[in-house]
């Protein structure tokens, strides 16, 4: 499988509205942190997306992706959901064109009109029901020839699923609010993807333990109440024992240099927008 971070960034992303600061000017590409988001790839050619963050569509164009099969959400904060609408251009790729009458109402003189298909997405059964309250126009009934809202498949995830070849389980994490990570197993390689938590309980970690590749939250090196600061992600890091691991959803404090020298001589690195990691 391949697995791409599509932002690597805390919830106002780098750089953040009006600030100087050293990081928010840095020239270094990898100082432009996007809200957190990730498309994986099975080695049997399917994918999922991980997450909608605002910046959803420009990464999606950047790095080329126009194929989607499903969707996984961690929770419901805006930084996750809120490019959540252009799941409806996903709807219409997937989509068939159905034949209809050029002269009928709305038909603009078209011989036919795209059927959107929906999108099955993942999340936990109190992300579901944020995610309806948040967007309330999911669910409701459109026109024929209307693609103004996302359609989508809502599936409880605490069954384990796949997409292709991948399997995908979902694991609780505590963030202060409903919140889960991702497992993905491919071939016999696998990652784990924990973009936002404050804490991990045992049973959690057994499952997470010995994983290739572990994303995981580190805000920054101060504490925070509901994000892992670099001292409690090393911890989990080394109860995990992945082979190795990327940390994901950082702040200002850093740029990536000073993360790449504060983490040096560890399987620690920092991640960054558009990295790629094949396994
Ligand atoms: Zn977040
Ligand atoms: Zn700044
Ligand atoms: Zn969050």
């Amino acid at each position: 499988m391949t697995f791409r971070f599509l932002g690597t960034g805390t919830s106002v992303g780098v750089p953040q509205i009006g600030c100087d600061c050293p990081v928010c000017t840095s020239r270094d590409p990898r100082d432009k942190r996007r809200r957190c988001g990730a498309f994986a790839t099975a080695s049997s050619g399917q994918t999922l997306l991980i997450d909608t963050p605002p910046e959803l569509r420009l990464a999606c164009v950047e790095y080329g992706i126009r194929r989607v099969d499903a969707l996984a959400i961690t929770h419901a904060h805006m930084d996750h959901i809120a490019g959540f609408d252009d799941v409806r251009r996903f709807n219409t790729i997937n989509g068939r064109k159905v034949p209809c009458d050029p002269s009928a109402p709305g038909a603009n003189g078209r011989t036919f009109r795209v059927e959107g298909k929906p999108m099955p997405c993942h999340a936990l059964p109190e992300t579901i029901e944020q995610l309806h309250r948040i967007f309330p126009y999911i669910s409701a009934k459109g026109g024929e020839n209307g693609l103004f809202r996302p359609q989508i498949d809502f599936i409880d995830n605490t069954a384990p699923f796949s997409t292709g070849s991948m399997n995908v389980e979902a694991v609780r994490v505590e963030h202060g609010f409903p919140c889960c990570g991702y497992i993905l197993r491919d071939g016999g390689a696998s990652l784990a993807y924990i973009s936002d938590c404050h804490a991990i309980g045992d049973e959690e970690i057994e499952r997470l333990r010995g994983v290739d590749v572990l994303a995981i939250n580190c805000l920054r090196v101060r504490e925070h109440p509901t994000h892992l600061s670099l001292e409690r992600s090393l911890g989990y890091i080394r109860r995990i024992a992945p082979k190795k691991a990327y940390i994901v959803h950082m702040c200002h404090d850093f740029s990536h240099a000073q993360w790449q020298e504060m983490l040096a001589g560890t399987n620690v690195e920092p991640a960054y927008d558009g990295l790629e990691v094949k396994l």
